[in-house]
């Protein structure tokens, strides 16, 4: 038996209960595939399934107001694939008639469709001979084949294409790239490997010649940038005032508190001085009723120091048009928010 078909018929017998497999509609795998690149499958369902139901086609999402799709994409990350999500939707929806290009290079023209998510719409969707290669995949052929280049250098990334092809199973490539991933996902794990279950492994050269633990070979990653924040939760009775973020940066078009942005971590007295610059009023007319542990957040290239000042606004001073919008208290949760933000008024409060 070959390897293609040994790994189809494992497939059958093991592959997870998941709801996107119930359907080879081209809408259900891009969304599914498109959560996925962001994270596991135990928390990426819920948000399949609150998308599905909320959109549940091309043509609802692509209506749908751009906050609304950033509100559901909340905590995943990488908000700038939610907006690529939506102007695809609606390119497809108003310039495609809502149908898909059935074929890997049509799926490749479409904003935010890379290599993977394109061949595995391509293959699961329309048939085509695409092999679909994600980091799973990319994991369990450097170890079938005991590839010691890079997996990321362009040698590395050319001998795991070729392998990936040399393997596909043309007849069901569908099957075939989601039997891959499955692999990678529960057995060719990358610490750990289930190599006594693998149903492949007679055919795993890494397996063979005892390198399964140093592959793949990866470059190291350069270290992430520091940022020191300090959010500002203004309230004046029931009202907090939210700001938009800007274009270039990291969470573009989420709301957020007003933010002072260091250079260092600073001591909650010299943040004092700097908020009363920042707001414009004296030292004496501030109101600071908490200032919170710093809270670590990690993103894969910046690591952010991050403070909470509570303050209840001083005296007379006006909220100034430009500084942002002044939502009530209950307001809060409409609006799409950082998961750093979220997770800190989930357990502190405002
Ligand atoms: S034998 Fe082990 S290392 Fe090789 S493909 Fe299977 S799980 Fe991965």
């Amino acid at each position: 038996m070959t390897l293609s078909k040994k790994l189809g018929e494992w497939y059958e017998k093991e592959k997870r209960d998941l709801p996107w497999r119930k359907s080879s509609n081209p809408y259900n795998i891009w969304l599914s595939e498109i959560i996925l690149q962001q994270t596991r499958v135990a928390q990426g369902l819920n948000y399949y399934l609150n998308f599905i139901e909320k959109f549940p086609d091309i043509f609802s999402l692509a209506n749908a107001d751009t906050e609304e799709v950033l509100k559901l994409w909340q905590g995943l990350g990488y908000y700038s694939r939610a907006r690529n999500l939506h102007e695809t939707a609606r390119t497809i929806a108003f310039n495609m008639k809502g149908i898909f290009p059935q074929n890997y290079p049509g799926l490749l023209k479409l904003k935010g469709i890379g290599d993977y998510t394109a061949a595995a719409i391509a293959s699961i969707s329309f048939g085509k001979p695409v092999a679909a290669i994600d980091g799973n995949v990319k994991r369990v052929v450097s170890r079938l084949f005991a590839i010691e280049d890079e997996v990321n250098s362009t040698r590395g990334k050319d001998l795991i294409k070729t392998f990936s092809y040399e393997i596909l199973d043309v007849s069901n490539p569908g099957r075939h790239n989601q039997a891959m991933m499955e692999l990678g996902a529960n057995i060719c794990l990358p610490s750990k490997p289930k190599c006594m279950e693998c149903p492949i492994s007679q055919y795993c050269l890494a397996l063979k010649e005892n390198k399964v633990a140093e592959l793949p070979l990866k470059y190291k990653k350069a270290s992430p940038r520091n940022r020191y924040f300090t959010y500002l939760i203004i309230k004046k009775g029931n009202r907090i005032l939210l700001k938009k973020r800007d274009k270039g940066d990291i969470w573009e078009g989420l709301y957020e508190f007003p933010l002072i942005e260091n250079i260092q971590e600073t001591s909650p007295s010299e943040l004092a001085s700097k908020i009363a610059g920042f707001l414009n009023v004296s030292d004496s007319q501030l109101n600071i009723t908490k200032i919170s542990e710093t809270v670590i957040h990690k993103l894969s290239h910046q690591h952010i120091s991050c403070r909470f000042i509570h303050l209840n606004f001083p005296g007379d001073f006006e909220i100034s048009a430009g500084t942002g919008i002044e939502i009530t208290t209950d307001e809060f949760e409409k609006f799409p928010v950082p998961r750093l933000i979220e997770r800190y008024i989930d357990n502190k409060g405002l």
